[in-house]
């Protein structure tokens, strides 16, 4: 019996739930990934991103080449594409993973009412992409968690699950078969180019299960012993930059966790532990993200908090135009976002900063801010945006009811020497260091080198934010 992978988030093979339980079905199984107009044609996707993940895709086939079968690429809508492609070849099932996305959950309801209709089984139900389920973490009034720290300590309690099986030597389609395969609209990749989206710069990570592999193996050999301390500085690479492997599942979280837990029985002082727990920390946030997209789907498509529902924010296109561009006159925010802009990531301790800026100091609407990060990120990714932008935003799940940053004291703190500001802010590579970090660059200099006067003053501007905020508050 064949049974056709439906490949998504979850771009390997090896410790890969619903692939692995596939396996212990039949013996034959067969991949597809499908290229879903509905995703690449909505108006935040990133060149950046697409490019990844056909690379990503690439090494796929290869890597299902090398176990004794195929990958098949679809580009169509998925609802009509996997069902008609399932009864073509003869599929007598067809297995994915969970995702936790409205657009997915609705998605796949109605693939797996066409695949009934059809006579064809969807047996798979397996949460891959996280470790612990939305099922399992509830409140003791059994509600869905809202607040990280609680979600937390019951969430490390849980028993995480081992890495499962890498497939191995499966069967594919026959020649005959792949020519029926084609009939139904199975094609060779395509690339990013042939898609419409130019990505010419480099990618902070290389594509494939390999390079995530390594790059876990790497970070958990050392850095991840400094992690607490050396994560806040984005001039230090003090991250693992597995983001956007974790994004398209290039790399299994029982894997990533395994190596958490390999790094802590190797750590030789409490203070290395605390590090590594840290990271984990980091983890947990993800999942948290996840776990509210999947309970609380409307978080999609606003502010969570009622004293945000109606807020006031306020239309300024010239201020929004210049923080996308990095053109604000406040070099850490301006760093950042040229970071983004040109690399396709950006530090956590940054996106904290711009999303501050953009939501506190220039008052617009986090959701504008949300989408520019998506149509920019390699790691772009519904739940964490959002989480990170409402966060940001005080708009969602975060108990303190106001946090605003200051972008110079951000800067004393976390880039104390300019040393990340010179790397991306080229023209205030020769500016005093002092300058830089206070933010307080003489208008004559500014001049000299070409960089704007501050667009506006943070100081009024957090005035403004909390005035309004006070007023929602009483609204609401
Ligand atoms: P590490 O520090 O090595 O962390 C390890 C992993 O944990 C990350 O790869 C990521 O998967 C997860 N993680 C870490 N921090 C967070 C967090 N705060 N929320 C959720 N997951 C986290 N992350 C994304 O993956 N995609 C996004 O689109 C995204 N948008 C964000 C927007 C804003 C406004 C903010 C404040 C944060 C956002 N984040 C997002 C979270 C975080 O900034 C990135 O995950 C992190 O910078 C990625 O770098 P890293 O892999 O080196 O992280």
């Amino acid at each position: 019996d064949l049974i056709l992978f439906w490949h998504r988030r979850d771009l390997r093979i090896s410790d890969n739930t619903g692939l692995a339980a596939a396996k212990q079905q039949s013996p034959k199984v067969v991949g597809v990934f499908c290229l879903d107009p509905n995703i690449l044609e909505r108006d935040d996707v990133a060149p950046v991103r697409v490019t990844y993940m056909i690379g990503c895709l690439q090494k796929l086939q290869e890597r299902y080449a090398q176990v004794g079968s195929q990958l098949l690429i679809l580009h169509a809508n998925p609802v009509q594409g996997i069902p008609a492609l399932a009864e073509a070849i003869n599929a007598k099932a067809v297995f994915w993973n969970w995702d936790v996305e409205p657009y997915s959950q609705e998605r796949d309801r109605t693939i797996i009412n066409a695949l009934k209709e059809k006579g064809i089984q969807f047996l798979n139900q397996n949460w891959d992409q996280i470790l612990n389920s939305p099922e399992q973490l509830r409140t003791g009034s059994n509600q869905p968690y809202t607040v990280y720290t609680p979600f937390w300590k019951n969430w490390i309690t849980k028993p995480k699950a081992n890495p499962v099986e890498t497939l191995q030597n499966v069967e594919g389609l026959t020649e005959a078969e792949q020519e029926i395969a084609k009939l139904a609209g199975a094609l060779t990749l395509p690339s990013a180019k042939d898609l419409g989206f130019i990505w010419d710069g480099e990618l902070i990570i290389s594509p494939g299960e390999a390079a995530a592999q390594e790059r876990l193996e790497e970070f958990t050999a050392k850095a991840i012993t400094e992690y607490q301390e050396q994560r806040n500085f984005p001039a230090v690479d003090g991250t693992s930059q597995l983001s956007a492997a974790l994004k398209f599942g290039v790399i299994g979280i029982r894997t990533v966790w395994q190596a958490t837990i390999e790094a802590l029985e190797n750590s030789r002082s409490e203070e290395t532990a605390v590090n590594i727990r840290t990271w984990q920390q980091e983890l947990a946030w993800r999942e948290f993200y996840q776990h509210a997209m999947y309970n609380f789907p409307e978080l999609a498509d606003g502010a969570f908090r009622d004293t945000f529902k109606n807020f006031p924010w306020q239309t300024n296109e010239e201020h929004f135009q210049a923080w996308c561009e990095g053109r604000t006159g406040y070099p850490i925010v301006d760093a950042a976002m040229r970071q983004m802009n040109e690399s396709g990531w950006m530090h956590n301790r940054c996106r904290m900063i711009v999303a501050s800026f953009l939501t506190k100091d220039l008052l617009i609407n986090p959701q504008l801010g949300e989408k520019y990060f998506m149509q920019h990120l390699i790691d772009g990714d519904l739940s964490a945006n959002n989480g990170g932008w409402q966060w940001s935003a005080s708009s969602g799940m975060d108990p303190k009811p106001v946090r605003i940053f200051n972008p110079a004291s951000q800067t004393q703190k976390f880039d104390p020497e300019g040393e990340y500001i010179r790397q991306w802010v080229s023209e205030l590579r020769s500016v005093d260091t002092e300058y830089l970090v206070t933010g307080k660059i003489p208008s004559l200099e500014r001049h000299a080198v070409g960089y704007p006067e501050p667009i506006v003053d943070h100081k009024i501007q957090q005035q403004q934010f909390k005035l309004r905020y006070q007023q929602q508050k009483v609204l609401s």
